[in-house]
């Protein structure tokens, strides 16, 4: 779908994958006026398709659209494109048994033609669909993190709870750093101190402790407001545990998993789920996390949302939306 200023949204089409064109004068292509999202349609065992929460994400890129001074689109229109895309493309959203489904990326760029630095007047909006099989090469297995006192993704004021392109970016060189360390992700602490944790390149971060508080990190500005850390928060009220969102230092976490007070650790977003951290690694040294293996909480909550998620137990939070 197309924005121009003069006259609000178009209607959109389907229209088939290729090539865009763009001038190479586009204010998204020198000031990154961007926003995106990422959800995942399941096919469930009667062959119906559906997504998770997608009000939530049609909710998050009005507020990204509103920081990066983009249009908002309505909930209405975002369920509709994500609805257009799934039926022409229903073939590709893998079957029931296969655990796969098919990654929706919606994402909006200022297409207008001109140089001066200003929100542009002319909008693009699109949404692309990929099969997706598991997030990690190595599927679900603990994840060693890297954690940068260098880099920080984003700072007071700034974009850090946008889903826009430029916090990606800055996190590129970070991401690259902890693979040369060996790691497979990074840990982003908080800009301004860097002393407490933020979040992962495309995850959030949860902590449990041995008598049972799940711990993850306040929404402060600077972080993402996770669908799946939402909706995690939930269900592990539901078992039982006491969810607390706070502000978590490093040095108290690190400390806290060597006296065994905290015994799992995980991170989860929508393309990785939930997925354990095994260790961590810094410049001064690496911590284990437990026994370095796959938390039997961290399985359990991963099972019961991916249960919902897939149609094999009730939807007792209402989470779930018939696209096809
Ligand atoms: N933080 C960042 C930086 C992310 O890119 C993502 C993925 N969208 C998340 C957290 C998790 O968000 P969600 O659970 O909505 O996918």
């Amino acid at each position: 779908a197309s924005w121009r200023e003069a006259c609000g949204w178009d209607r959109g089409e389907v229209v088939p994958f290729g090539p865009l064109y763009l001038s190479p004068a586009a204010a998204v292509l020198h000031y990154g006026q961007e926003i995106f999202e990422g959800l995942k349609a399941f096919r469930h065992a009667d062959g119906s398709v559906w997504t998770f929460r997608p009000e939530r994400n049609a909710e998050r890129l009005q507020r990204s659209a509103r920081r990066l001074a983009l249009p908002e689109l309505p909930t209405e229109a975002f369920l509709d494109s994500l609805r257009a895309v799934v039926t022409a493309d229903e073939p590709w959203v893998p079957e029931a048994t296969s655990e796969e489904s098919l990654y929706l990326r919606p994402f909006m760029f200022a297409s207008e033609e001109f140089l001066g630095v200003r929100a542009a007047h002319a909008v693009e909006y699109y949404v692309i669909a990929s099969p997706a099989g598991p997030y990690f090469p190595r599927g679900v297995q603990p994840l060693v993190v890297w954690i940068t006192d260098e880099y920080a993704r984003a700072g007071a004021g700034g974009t850090g709870a946008a889903k826009c392109g430029g916090n990606y970016a800055s996190s590129l060189l970070g991401k690259r750093e902890a693979a040369e360390h060996g790691a497979d992700e990074i840990l982003f602490l908080d800009s301004e101190t860097h002393t407490s944790i933020d979040e992962l390149s495309g995850m959030n971060v949860f902590a449990i402790t041995a008598d049972g508080r799940l711990l993850t990190p306040a929404l402060t500005g600077s972080i993402l407001e996770g669908v799946t850390r939402e909706s995690i928060l939930r269900l592990a009220a539901d078992r039982g545990l006491e969810p607390l969102e706070q502000k978590l230092e490093m040095s108290e976490i690190l400390a806290q998993l060597g006296s065994g007070e905290i015994t799992e650790m995980f991170a989860c977003g929508t393309a990785a789920v939930i997925n354990p951290i095994g260790e961590f690694r810094a410049h001064g040294g690496s911590w284990r996390v437990g026994d370095g293996g796959s938390g039997e909480i961290t399985l359990a909550l991963r099972q019961e949302l991916t249960d919902i998620q897939y149609g094999r137990v009730p939807d007792r939070h209402g989470w779930l939306t018939r696209l096809v």
